[in-house]
């Protein structure tokens, strides 16, 4: 594995490697890998000549300063997992990189998207997010881009800035949400729960997963609002949980639509988010 720290530097690198005819696959992360990480590498591997896996820790991005704060660095053990999935290239670089002085912030038109769900819950987030991703695919330039199912209106959200930059060559790749056997969706931020939080926090899925089996029975709205009740008696304080518009994420208006429920919930000041496609 190569390790870059300098955005020139990669890019001449892979320059020279897409004129060699290599085709680039591109996982970025914040750190803090765990499974869920490492299917993407594994996916990126099998459909690209070269894997390249960013680690940064996005500053514009946290809309909490806490949560930036105590966001897990284990970059050590993050580098021998990466080198057990023989990733290609380690992208690590320090914030003066990403966002040198020449850096101009541009606003991004996200549309709806921005005022639903995350988007309500973390302002500023997803202009972050979209900030840092443009940032690093001007640097890496792959033909294909693997994100996680886990972070679903994140997928959207990128799509929306692939289309808003006009990267039409850009392929968007979305792997599945790699769960514990308990159900609960593998994420950095696990890291911090304690052993009784860790007990507690398998009620998400547990919730969104209740709300999906007995959709025939009973009507989403009563569903939703039993589903929170559980998160609560949990000890989670619950942002939302809810079903919507697979494709946009507004409300739904009728029973044909495909169907999504999301979840975003606190315990403890340690925020957590999962989701469960319907179909
Ligand atoms: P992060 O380090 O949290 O920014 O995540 C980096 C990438 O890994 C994003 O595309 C996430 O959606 C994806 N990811 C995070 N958790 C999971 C998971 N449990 N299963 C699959 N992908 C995930």
């Amino acid at each position: 594995m190569i390790l870059f720290k300098e955005a020139a530097a990669l890019s001449q690198y892979l320059h020279q490697q897409r004129i060699a005819g290599k085709t680039v696959g591109f996982v970025p992360t914040m750190g803090a890998l765990h499974a869920g990480h490492l299917s993407l590498i594994r996916q990126s591997k099998q459909e690209s000549d070269l894997t390249v896996c960013s680690i940064f820790v996005n500053p514009t991005q946290f809309n909490n300063a806490s949560d930036f704060q105590h966001y897990p660095v284990t970059i050590e053990k993050d580098m021998e997992l990466l080198l057990t999935e023989n990733c290609d290239i380690l992208f690590l670089p320090p914030v003066s990189e990403i966002y040198p002085p020449s850096h101009v912030k541009e606003q991004f038109d996200l549309g709806t998207l921005e005022t639903v769900l995350e988007g309500a819950f973390r302002p500023g987030h997803f202009q972050g997010v979209c900030e840092v991703v443009n940032r690093l695919l001007q640097i890496v330039e792959p033909h294909r881009l693997f994100m996680g199912q886990k972070d679903y209106q994140q997928c959207m959200v990128i799509r929306r800035l692939l289309e808003l930059t006009g990267r039409k060559e850009l392929e968007l790749r979305i792997g599945s949400t790699q769960r514990d056997g308990d159900g609960l969706a593998l994420s950095s931020r696990n890291l911090r729960l304690n052993a009784e939080e860790r007990q507690q926090a398998p009620a998400l899925f547990k919730a969104l997963s209740y709300i999906k089996n007995n959709q025939s029975k009973a009507d989403l709205a009563k569903l939703t609002k039993e589903a929170a009740a559980q998160l609560e008696a949990e000890g989670f304080v619950v942002d939302y949980i809810t079903v919507c518009n697979a494709l946009t994420l507004q409300p739904l208006q009728s029973e044909a639509e495909p169907k999504i429920a999301l979840v975003a919930a606190t315990i403890n000041n340690i925020r957590l988010i999962d989701n469960l496609p319907f179909n």
